[in-house]
């Protein structure tokens, strides 16, 4: 907890400002005061405006008892079955604020690529922001770039401005990549203003808001940085999920239900579809197990062979045979190995992959080809369809949390952090600790093998 405070606590704001107005009581549940512990169901007939969080709340990320350390999963338990306890902390309003609303000016940045929610999480903000009493909320144009890019200019928000903004995909305020460095970030925070960031992109995005807190931190600035993470390929440490994840998977279904019906209806027909997936092949995974309609799955973390006996190759000769058609669900960023190394980057500095898709489609063709059978390999590559579609239900009311629990963040005081779905419940999390590294899918767990066991495919090794 200390270091909590220590690391994410902005110094100067330790002592709440002494005339600054409660917070609004929207933000508290009524709650009724227990008479008697050992009774719960006895409560005193007043009810009693405390229902806030309190700083102190956790949220336990495990909630499941492993027996021994054998049973699938139970790497949070030592060999001698002691219990390795997790937790973070939950998130949501505070009962006493930290900054005064009318001394607030808010800025909302998107940075990265486009991702299903965005609109509704800035939606979120602005009108989270103005129930606090915020007037002065401003958008960054076109990600880290707007603070540097002297024709680019705030945009103001309002609620009247983002009411409708959510119903179409995109981000209101425009994405980039690349763009200024910290120094020039934070002296752009200075000269604008800008006590509170809300910064919305992915890993790189990430880096970056931390880099500021820090230098915002050293020039003893009062802003609070906070980020919510938007990356599609639900890649980030700790969380259950990351926002517009559900709808990349439902509307990967739609194209693998494409590629399906193009295989079934071709003879020896072979429909190869690419979705998102840099390091990891949850997209790729999920959409498979929820399609039904897979025949080979290819992700990042599991190595495959192509060609030779075992590979890829001979068993959609197997499915050809057996089947008649085949279908393949294959990540990005799987089998890197087999396509030539480019060496160029984006703009962030991103290594710009080689396309998977384009070489299984043109080697089963060879392969085919070359052994004289008949297949027919259509190729489809939904992701910038996908990308730009607007949130679905599910995913728009994790943004609407977000949002909310981001601003809540902000006006407690702290900085550094950014809002996850942990467990099912909403938490608090340090950047650093989230983007050490991407959440990767665990070959040897229970959804992979399910996956496995879905489409049928053996190991290709
Ligand atoms: P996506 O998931 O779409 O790739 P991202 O946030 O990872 O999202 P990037 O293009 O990698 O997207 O980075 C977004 C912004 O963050 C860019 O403007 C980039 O300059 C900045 N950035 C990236 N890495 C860092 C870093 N290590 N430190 C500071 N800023 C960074
Ligand atoms: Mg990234």
């Amino acid at each position: 907890q200390q270091d909590w405070e220590a690391r994410f606590r902005l110094p100067h704001l330790t002592d709440i400002f002494p005339d600054a107005p409660p917070i609004p009581s929207t933000f508290c549940l009524k709650m009724r005061t227990p008479i008697d512990r050992d009774f719960p169901g006895r409560y005193s007939s007043d009810e009693q405006w405390h229902g806030y969080i309190n700083n102190n709340d956790r949220v336990l990320l495990k909630t499941i008892y492993y027996s021994s350390p054998t049973s699938a999963g139970a790497e949070c338990i030592g060999p001698d079955c002691t219990w390795v306890e997790q937790w973070v902390h939950r998130a949501g309003p505070r009962e006493k604020i930290y900054y005064k609303p009318e001394k607030v000016k808010a800025a909302i940045v998107t940075c990265g690529g486009l991702c299903p929610g965005l609109n509704d999480v800035i939606r979120q903000i602005v009108i989270t922001l103005e129930i606090y009493g915020v007037k002065n909320i401003v958008g960054i144009p076109f990600g880290y770039r707007g603070f540097s890019d002297t024709e680019l200019t705030e945009v103001p928000l309002s609620r009247k401005v983002v009411q409708n903004i959510h119903l179409s995909g995109g981000s209101l305020l425009g994405v980039s990549r690349g763009g200024p460095g910290v120094n020039d970030i934070v002296d752009s925070l200075e000269e604008r203003g800008i006590n509170m960031l809300f910064v919305l992109g992915g890993n790189g995005t990430h880096a970056g808001a931390n880099a500021i807190h820090h230098e915002c931190r050293k020039r003893q600035l009062k802003v609070s940085v906070i980020g919510v993470p938007k990356t599609i390929d639900n890649d980030i440490l700790l969380m259950d999920k990351t926002f517009g994840f559900d709808t990349a998977v439902e509307e990967a279904q739609r194209a693998i239900n494409s590629a399906y019906i193009e295989a079934h209806s071709a003879y020896h027909g072979i429909g190869v579809v690419k979705l998102m997936g840099r390091s990891s092949g949850f997209i790729a995974m999920h959409a498979s197990l929820s399609s039904g309609q897979v025949d080979i799955c290819l992700i990042p973390e599991v190595p495959f062979n192509f060609h030779g006996p075992h590979g890829v190759l001979s068993h959609l000769k197997y499915l050809l045979e057996t089947k008649g058609s085949a279908v393949v669900c294959v990540a990005e960023g799987a089998g890197q190995n087999l396509l030539q190394k480019t060496n160029a980057t984006d703009a962030s500095g991103n290594i710009v992959f080689g396309d998977i898709g384009v070489y299984i489609q043109q080697e089963t063709k060879k392969y085919f080809k070359e052994i004289g059978v008949h297949a027919d390999v259509k190729y489809i590559d939904p992701t910038y369809m996908i990308r730009a579609v607007r949130a679905n239900a599910s995913d728009g009311i994790l943004c609407t949390v977000l949002g909310q629990n981001a601003v809540h963040g902000a006006f407690a005081g702290y900085s550094g952090i950014t809002v996850g779905l942990c467990n099912t419940h909403y938490a608090y999390l340090p950047i650093p600790e989230v983007i050490s590294h991407p959440r990767l899918v665990d070959p040897n767990s229970r959804m992979w093998h399910r996956c496995l066991t879905s489409t049928g495919q053996p190991d290709f090794i």
